[in-house]
């Protein structure tokens, strides 16, 4: 089923995963802040990426660079020229849009033909009474269109005391310039030899004209970059060696989404057309998800070349060059860049594992996260709330699992309403303690030490001792078989 972008976010911020910033005094444009379940899953999501593409790997190393770089990186990297979208104002009432944009709006016209009543007619249209085209502002239907100019999408900022212009500086809009600035520190740190890469999570910045569609395209937001360095005179299995790896690297991130739950029929390739290609690429594909709003980037795999390693030469005047052992010479190395967006892969998560379902005459909403990504792991809940020995019991269990994971316990509702606000935020197993559990002491009867677990996605439960618990989540949050467990410890009817 496809989700509607209203239902993702009323859920977001419902259940605490995004809400808009600075809410209480009307919102800051696109900006938005991550929930108590949205920074567990932002943080889930990151620290798998790290783990599969850094930790994992002997050719990878991290960095974690400053957010304010010398002004000159982004003179060498042609951000400051090249970074710009072509702009037009309105010169009645100010608003701002994308030049290649403003076709493409509905446009407000105000018909001479009909004693000059207001319509809104849609992109691309004539009026239907008077038949004229649009020539003037979009929104406001009077103002003329300024022609168009070049606007920076760079933040700047002064640093220091003094506003002035030798003290100018940029918000980063990308994390990718700090590996080629680096690369000399890394490799001499790290002793490292091609090909390897260099990693870097953390926030970037863009004066973006036309943001919007919640977390899609926002100002401020989170980047997952790779600098995935080769040799250009190096062949792999019969071909250049950024050829091969930037193929490599483009089925690696594939597989990377489709192992935590996008689905196949969701996500596509998209080779870059040659006049569409960044100032510093020799190709570059995207792998296109389909989220609410249509087929939209979700990532980018880059072959810049050995660009910006010689831009950054030219530009600092310190070589940055490796040498080349077999050969003899040194050489600058082609960089392959596979860079993604957190908060853009978060919402592709959201969007693929949102489904609804009937069960029993009513709806169920339940995010089918994958369990590594789950925001919460498991729910303890007691059955009956009035019991001091089962709520007991329910706590010290919540205690023991949240050495190792984030573990919630809730006694606010009935329990067929706990599991269901535990299907929506996407919590892969609930445990419930009930009075089989401990026992009643007044009538003399010991308890049997069990608990139940459910299971979100069948719905199965499994009854297991209160000890095995820690092991049997170990193995189904790593990707256990729930039916082994289901099997091993069934439930009583
Ligand atoms: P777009 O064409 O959507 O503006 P881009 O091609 O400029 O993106 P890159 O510079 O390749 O994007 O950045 C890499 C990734 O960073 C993108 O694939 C996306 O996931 C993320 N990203 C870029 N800009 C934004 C933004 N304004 N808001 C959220 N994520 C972004």
């Amino acid at each position: 089923m496809t989700v509607t972008m209203d239902t993702l976010v009323s859920l977001c911020k419902r259940r605490g995963f995004v809400f808009q910033s600075s809410e209480i005094y009307g919102g800051t444009g696109s900006c938005y802040d991550y929930g108590p379940l949205g920074v567990e899953l932002k943080n889930n999501l990151k620290r798998l990426w790290w783990r599969d593409f850094v930790q994992n790997r002997p050719d990878m190393v991290g960095i974690d660079a400053s957010i304010l770089m010398h002004p000159m990186v982004w003179k060498a990297s042609g951000h400051l020229e090249n970074f710009t979208d072509p702009m037009v104002d309105c010169r009645e009432c100010k608003l701002r849009f994308r030049a290649d944009d403003v076709d493409t709006l509905a446009w407000t016209h105000y018909c001479e033909a009909t004693k000059g009543n207001k319509f809104t007619i849609p992109a691309a249209e004539p009026c239907s009474h008077c038949g004229a085209r649009r020539t003037l502002c979009p929104d406001c239907g009077k103002g003329e269109l300024t022609p168009p100019r070049r606007f920076n999408l760079m933040f700047k900022t002064f640093m220091g005391p003094v506003e002035e212009e030798a003290s100018v500086a940029y918000l980063r809009p990308e994390t990718a310039q700090a590996m080629f600035v680096n690369f000399e520190n890394v490799l001499q740190s790290m002793r490292l030899k091609l090909p390897f890469g260099i990693a870097q999570a953390g926030r970037s910045f863009r004066n973006e004209i036309t943001p919007g569609n919640f977390i899609f395209r926002t100002r401020e937001f989170e980047q997952m970059e790779i600098e995935y360095f080769v040799n250009p005179r190096e062949t792999v299995e019969g071909r250049p060696a950024d050829e091969y790896w930037h193929d490599r690297w483009i089925a690696d991130c594939m597989a990377w989404f489709r192992r935590y739950g996008l689905r196949e029929e969701n996500l596509r390739l998209r080779e870059h057309e040659k006049d569409e290609l960044s100032h510093y690429s020799k190709r570059t594909v995207d792998i296109d998800y389909r989220f609410p709003i249509g087929w939209s980037e979700l990532m980018g795999i880059a072959n810049r070349t050995d660009f910006d390693l010689k831009q950054h030469a030219k530009f600092s005047g310190k070589s940055l060059t490796y040498f080349d052992e077999e050969r003899k010479e040194h050489i600058v190395p082609y960089v392959v860049e596979p860079a993604s967006g957190v908060d853009r892969a978060l919402l592709a998560f959201l969007a693929d594992a949102y489904t609804e379902e009937e069960v029993r005459g009513e709806k169920r909403v339940v995010l089918r996260f994958h369990p590594e990504l789950a925001p919460v792991k498991v729910a303890v809940l007691p059955l009956l709330k009035k019991r001091d020995e089962i709520v007991k019991a329910a706590h010290a269990i919540r205690a023991t699992l949240a050495r190792e994971w984030r573990v919630v316990y809730d006694d606010t509702a009935a329990i067929g309403r706990l599991y269901r606000r535990q299907d929506e935020v996407g919590t892969p197993y609930c445990v419930t303690v009930d009075v089989q559990t401990v026992g009643d002491s007044d009538k003399g009867e010991a308890g049997d030490g069990k608990v139940t677990i459910r299971d979100r996605d069948s719905m199965g439960q499994a009854r297991v001792p209160i000890e095995a618990l820690t092991g049997i989540f170990r193995d189904l949050l790593s990707g256990g078989d729930w039916a082994k467990v289901a099997s091993e410890f069934p439930a009583a009817k």
